[in-house]
């Protein structure tokens, strides 16, 4: 079968189009989990805040800027089905398209070119990106600008397979009250559970690309997802850390398989933020 060429110039239109999309417009999913929890929000300063997020986003959304100051590292997802070529270089198409979007998008460069010298690279490349090589002639991209203050809160757990689901869902709890109001909740928690130290933050990172709504497929995980919600939200830390029922309006989780003297638990704090755009080419 011959491969079908794709131009590396739509790539670098399209991550700029995504950048800038990410950037200005909350996922329409996110804004109608927060239109929810307002509804069922305990505390007035709680439901003070997340009036305050549907109105900044809808200021964003009609003023065509960003819904935060931090637009983010751009984290890219490619996946890349095996009769593709890409004429070009994929790699640059695709830091062309974020230096591109941030810079046409006014969105703010927050990437230093080292991390002990810091000085900032002035276009926000290089992105992080992430390749899956897939079945068929399609290329699907997803820019992901993942702001550093939930990162900052984000962490990995080797734990041994006798801790269980309690240990999962202790290294969840431990990771959000530890996150407290850094990682402005409310959150959108990504949880990778299984395969290997690496493999367990890249699952972590891909569950938050999951659209608030769509639970595992797994019936044992996806329960445990609204189990574990459940429990975050019973922390009371609240929306922006001021206490209250809302701390956090989704948490996925993905699984792998794993070594029989492991258990790798990678928990990745997003913000209510949530960016993600996709396209296929
Ligand atoms: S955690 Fe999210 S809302 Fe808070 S500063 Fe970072 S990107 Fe903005």
């Amino acid at each position: 079968m011959a491969l079908r060429d794709i131009p590396a110039e739509r790539v670098t239109e399209a991550v700029a189009r995504l950048a800038i999309k990410a950037n200005i417009e909350l996922d329409p999913a996110v804004e109608a989990a927060i239109r929810a929890a307002r509804q069922t929000e305990a505390s007035p300063v709680g439901q003070a805040i997340l009036d305050q997020l549907i109105e900044n986003a809808a200021v964003a959304r009609t003023q065509r800027i960003p819904i935060c100051q931090d637009t983010g590292l751009a984290v890219v997802f490619v996946e890349i089905g095996q009769d593709v070529h890409v004429v070009g270089s994929l790699e640059d198409a695709i830091n062309e398209g974020v230096r591109r979007g941030y810079t046409e998008g006014y969105l703010r460069k927050s990437v230093v070119r080292d991390p002990i010298d810091r000085v900032n690279t002035q276009d926000n490349t290089p992105a992080i990106i992430h390749y899956e090589i897939v079945p068929g002639d399609r290329l699907k991209i997803t820019v992901a600008p993942k702001g550093i203050g939930s990162e900052n809160m984000s962490r990995i757990y080797m734990l041994k397979p006798a801790q269980g689901i309690e240990g999962i869902e202790q290294a969840v709890l431990e990771t959000v009250q530890l996150a407290g109001p850094n990682a402005c909740p409310p959150m959108v928690i990504g949880v990778g559970v299984g395969g290997t130290f690496e493999k367990c933050a890249y699952l972590a990172k891909k569950a938050l690309l999951r659209s608030i709504g769509d639970p595992s497929k797994d019936p044992f995980w996806a329960a445990e997802e609204k189990q574990l919600l459940k429990k975050v939200n019973e922390t009371g830390i609240g929306p922006q850390g001021f206490g209250g029922t809302t701390t956090a309006l989704w948490l996925a989780i993905e699984t792998w398989p794993t070594h029989i003297g492991g258990m790798p638990v990678a928990v990745n704090i997003n913000c209510h933020v949530a960016r993600h755009e996709s396209e296929v080419l």
